[in-house]
C-alpha cells in the first residue's frame, strides 16, 4: 500500500485531533454532573483502593487538565485538581480509572507489566528513530532506514500493549463504580462514555502510528 505524505499528515492530525476534541467534549459534559452520592474524586479513589487492600497506595494533586496518572515505581495516584476535589461524574470515573491501574500493578497484571518492562527501550527508541531516518536518507544507508523503521515498530508495539492495560483500567473502574452504587444508572453511563473516549486518544495515536509504519516502509522500499 503506498501512502502519499501529505494524506499521512492529514490523517495524523485528524485523528489526533478529534480524539482530543471528543475527550475534552465529553469530559466537560460529565464534569458539569454532579453525581448522586456527593462523593469527589479523591474520596471514590481512596474508597476503590481501600477496597482492593491498597492502602498503602497514596494519593496526591497535581496540577494541569487531564494530567491524571498512576506511577507504578512511587505507588501513587496522581489527581488533576479538577478530579480531586470534584463532585462530577468525570471526576469519579477518572479517578477510578487511575486506581484501575494501581490495581493492576498490585495483581501483577501482565500486559501492565510488559508495558512497563518496555518503557526504556521505547523511550530510547522514539528519541533515536528520527535521527537514525534523517541519517539514512542524507547518506542512503538502506540498513539505517530500516533500523529507524525496527525503531519506530517498538514505540507502535508499546503503543499497542498500551490499549489493553486502558481498556483494562476502565473496565476495573467501571465495575467499582456500579458495585458502589455512588452514581445512577444514566450518570453510569456517562462514566462510560468518559472512559470511552479517553480510551480513544489512545487508539487514535495507535493507528496514526500503523499508518506512518506504512509509509516508511513504502518509503524503503523506494
Ligand atoms: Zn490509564
Amino acid at each position: 500500500m503506498e501512502l502519499n505524505y501529505f494524506a499521512l499528515i492529514i490523517i495524523t492530525l485528524v485523528l489526533g485531533f478529534g480524539a482530543q476534541a471528543m475527550i475534552k467534549h465529553t469530559y466537560r459534559k460529565w464534569d458539569k454532573t454532579p453525581s448522586s452520592s456527593g462523593i469527589s474524586g479523591a474520596q471514590a479513589a481512596r474508597r476503590m483502593l481501600d477496597a482492593n487492600g491498597l492502602s498503602n497506595v497514596s494519593i496526591t494533586q497535581v496540577a494541569g487538565e487531564l494530567s491524571d496518572h498512576y506511577d507504578p515505581r512511587t505507588n501513587v495516584v496522581s489527581l488533576s485538581a479538577s478530579v480531586y476535589d470534584s463532585h462530577s461524574v468525570s471526576a469519579i470515573a477518572v479517578a477510578c480509572h487511575e486506581c484501575g491501574h494501581a490495581v493492576q500493578t498490585a495483581q501483577g497484571y501482565v500486559p501492565g507489566k510488559v508495558r512497563s518492562a518496555i518503557v526504556p527501550v521505547v523511550s530510547f527508541a522514539s528519541n533515536i528513530w528520527m535521527l537514525a531516518l534523517i541519517l539514512g536518507i542524507i547518506m542512503s544507508i538502506l540498513g539505517l532506514i530500516y533500523l529507524a523503521i525496527a525503531l519506530f515498530a517498538a514505540v507502535l508495539i508499546f503503543q499497542l500493549v498500551t490499549l489493553p492495560v486502558e481498556f483494562n483500567a476502565s473496565r476495573r473502574a467501571l465495575a467499582f463504580i456500579q458495585q458502589s452504587g455512588w452514581l445512577t444508572a444514566g450518570e453510569n453511563s456517562g462514566a462510560a462514555s468518559v472512559l470511552r473516549a479517553a480510551a480513544l486518544t489512545y487508539v487514535a495515536a495507535a493507528l496514526a502510528s500503523v499508518l506512518q509504519l506504512i509509509y516508511l516502509l513504502g518509503m524503503a522500499r523506494r
